[in-house]
């Protein structure tokens, strides 16, 4: 029998990837997104597909959401408020959409019993500074006065639900904690560094490293995070869990942009930008960010694919297309 998906956020980088997936693999996905920072070229190539249906709303309606959880056998919840600058800038629609929207789709999926994903996020680790982030790490997030911790708040208030709803309801649902990924069609809009760079190289613009340039991330191919959620939802093992998924090696900011400039062969300037002007006043940003990702791994022998030189190779392709014209920007 296909298996039927309900992907919240289809119309965004993660969702579209992870709905063309689905379709590849055999599902019936439909799609609801409500375009906020999604867009409809995301999934223009996708109309096509038989398989394929989508609806552009909110997923605050709740009959329509009763409806469309109702058709599903699987809901991949990935409608979120994301990017750091807008969550700096709109913290309210951050937390509203981010909280409500979970609500409602644990208890819609918890009334007909249907398996969940939630997408979480590495943000819910807050600051804290070296080693490999495991899962069951205590947290420090900052004052409730710097409004880019509303968004690991609102995201902790997610994951404390979906556990709720595992432990007290049996709801089969499972959280993955998504660190930064990277690939086609993810836009630099809303903050994201890498599309910002190979964008900035390309149109010989400054490339612009916050701070120092100092602080670490690691990067991981778009690809293997949607491998990650199909694979967690399949497994009843993951039921009630959180699991980390991204990569473990990291670089430095400064060092990602050299690698940006010289693969794109720019002649770009690198400037670094205070994170008071790039941001708000008092923005506190994370010094470091890698998964231990051993939990996954055991679960579904999840491997990252890409290193970073590779993933900036299709990125590359990608931007030029777009700064072409031949795909949307
Ligand atoms: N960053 C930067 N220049 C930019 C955009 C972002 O130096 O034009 C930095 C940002 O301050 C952070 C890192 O790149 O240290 C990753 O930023 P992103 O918003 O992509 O992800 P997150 O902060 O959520 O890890």
């Amino acid at each position: 029998m296909t298996e039927r998906a309900l992907v919240t956020g289809g119309a965004g980088f993660i969702g579209s990837h992870l709905t063309e997936a689905l379709l590849d693999r055999g599902w019936e996905a439909h799609v609801i997104d409500d375009l906020s920072t999604g867009s409809i070229d995301n999934i223009a190539h996708l109309k096509g597909r038989r398989t394929f249906s989508y609806t552009i709303d909110t997923v605050m309606n709740r009959p329509l959401m009763a409806e469309l959880v109702d058709r599903a056998d699987t809901v991949f919840h990935l409608a979120a408020a994301v990017g750091v600058r807008l969550i700096v800038e709109e913290p309210v629609r951050t937390i509203e959409t981010n909280i409500k929207a979970t609500e409602l789709v644990l208890e819609l999926a918890s009334k007909k019993n249907k398996t969940v994903l939630i997408a979480s996020t590495s943000e819910v680790y807050g600051k804290r500074n070296g080693g490999k982030f495991l899962e069951d790490d205590d947290v420090v997030l900052g004052p409730t006065s710097r409004s880019r911790w509303c968004y690991a708040a609102s995201k902790m208030i997610d994951e404390f639900l979906a556990l709720a709803y595992a432990r007290e309801l049996g709801l089969p649902v499972a959280v993955l904690r998504i660190f930064n990924t990277i690939g086609p069609r993810q836009t630099g809009q809303y903050g994201m560094v890498v599309p910002r760079f190979v964008m900035q190289a390309l149109s010989g613009e400054p490339i612009t490293v916050y701070g120092n340039g100092m602080q670490r991330r690691s990067f991981t191919w778009v690809g293997d995070v949607i491998d990650a959620m199909i694979a967690v939802v399949r497994h009843s093992g993951a039921r009630g869990e959180v699991f980390n998924v991204g990569h473990t090696k990291d670089v430095t900011i400064r060092d990602l942009a050299k690698i940006v400039k010289e693969l794109t062969a720019s002649e770009s300037e690198i400037v670094f930008v205070p994170f008071e002007e790039a941001y708000a006043p008092g923005f506190e940003d994370i010094p470091q960010r890698v998964p231990d990702i051993s939990k996954l791994a055991e679960l579904i022998g999840y491997r990252p694919t890409l290193d970073l030189p590779e993933m900036l190779e299709h990125i590359i392709v990608d931007c030029r297309a777009k700064l072409a014209g031949r795909v949307p920007v």
